[in-house]
C-alpha cells in the first residue's frame, strides 16, 4: 500500500469506539519496530516524526522511509508532522509526501489560531492530507517546546465547536489534563470535559501526552471520543534504556546491528501494548 491521509482512519475509528495509537520515531528501527507491530496485531497506524525529528533525519529519508513501511504493509499506514508552528515546513512536508500534519498554534490568541489553522486546512484538502490543531495548552516537554504546568490550560468545550467551525480543521486536540513526557503523579484528566467536546464536536479527537497514562483511563478516554493516542516519551525511553542495558551487559559488542535488534523487539512489544489498549488490534 501507499501512505494513506489519517483522517479516514480516523473517523472510522471515533465511529466505531477505538483509537489508533500514533508513536513518535526517530530512528529506522522505531520506524521499522512500530511497522511490524501494526502488521502483526492487525491494526491502522500512525507514524510520527517531530520537528526535531525532522531536522535530525530529514524529510526525504523520513518520508522514504515511511513509505517503504506502507509497501510492505497490508495494513493502512500514514505519515504525520506532529506539533509544527512553521508553516512553510508544514508545506514542505505536505509537498514531500506526509499524509497527515499538526498545526499548532495553541500558544497564540483563539483568533490567530483559527486564521493559522485555516492556511493549513486549505492547502491540505487539495492534497488530501488530515490536519490536527490544538485548543488549551498541553503541559510538558515536548522536543523544544517546554510548557509550564501553571501555563498549561484546559480547552473550552464551546470554543472547540467554534474553532472547528470556523477552521473547517479534520482533527482536533484538546488539552483536557494530559502532558507531555512522564507523570510524576497520576494525570488528572478532566472526562466530564473530554465527554462535553464531543458531544459538540463531530471530528476524532486526539488525546496527547500517552506516555504512562493508566490503562483504564486510556481506555475511558478512547471511549469518550479520542480517537489517536500519542506515545512519544515511553517508546523513545524503551528503545533507549534498551541500548544502555545492551552496552552495560556486552560492552565488548560493536556491531550495532546486534543492540539495534534488541532494542527494536521491545519497542514492538511496548508498540502491540499500547495498541491492544486503545483497541485499534484487529481493526486493519
Ligand atoms: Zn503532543
Amino acid at each position: 500500500m501507499t501512505l494513506i491521509s489519517s483522517t479516514p482512519l480516523l473517523v472510522e475509528a471515533r465511529k466505531e469506539g477505538y483509537g489508533v495509537a500514533a508513536f513518535n520515531v526517530h530512528t529506522l528501527e522505531m520506524l521499522q519496530a512500530v511497522a511490524e507491530a501494526a502488521e502483526e496485531s492487525r491494526s491502522p497506524l500512525i507514524l510520527q516524526t517531530t520537528v526535531g525529528t525532522v531536522k535530525h533525519l530529514g524529510i526525504d529519508y523520513i518520508v522514504g522511509a515511511a513509505k517503504a513501511a506502507a509497501k510492505r504493509a497490508s495494513v493502512p499506514i500514514a505519515l504525520h508532522l506532529d506539533h509544527c508552528q512553521d508553516f512553510d515546513l508544514i508545506l514542505k512536508c505536505m509537498h514531500a509526501g506526509y499524509t497527515s500534519v499538526m498545526i499548532d498554534q495553541s500558544m497564540h490568541p483563539f483568533e490567530r489560531n483559527v486564521e493559522m489553522t485555516k492556511k493549513v486546512v486549505e492547502v491540505a484538502r487539495a492534497l488530501n492530507v488530515n490536519v490536527e490543531a490544538e485548543l488549551g495548552k498541553v503541559g510538558g516537554v515536548e522536543d523544544d517546546i517546554h510548557v509550564d504546568e501553571d501555563a498549561a490550560a484546559l480547552a473550552d468545550p464551546e470554543e472547540c465547536q467554534r474553532f472547528v467551525e470556523l477552521t473547517g480543521v479534520t482533527t482536533l486536540a484538546p488539552a483536557i489534563g494530559t502532558a507531555h513526557g512522564i507523570y510524576k503523579g497520576e494525570p488528572k484528566i478532566d472526562f466530564d470535559r473530554i465527554q462535553q467536546i464531543a458531544a459538540r464536536v463531530d471530528v476524532p479527537l486526539v488525546l496527547h501526552g500517552g506516555s504512562g497514562i493508566p490503562g483504564d483511563h486510556v481506555k475511558r478516554c478512547v471511549s469518550l471520543g479520542m480517537a489517536k493516542m500519542n506515545v512519544a516519551t515511553e517508546i523513545k525511553n524503551a528503545f533507549s534504556l534498551a541500548l544502555q542495558r545492551s552496552f552495560a551487559e556486552r560492552p565488548d559488542e560493536l556491531d550495532p546491528r546486534s543492540y539495534m535488534a534488541g532494542a527494536k523487539e521491545i519497542v514492538k512489544a511496548l508498540a502491540i501494548e499500547k495498541m491492544t489498549l486503545c483497541g485499534c488490534t484487529n481493526k486493519a
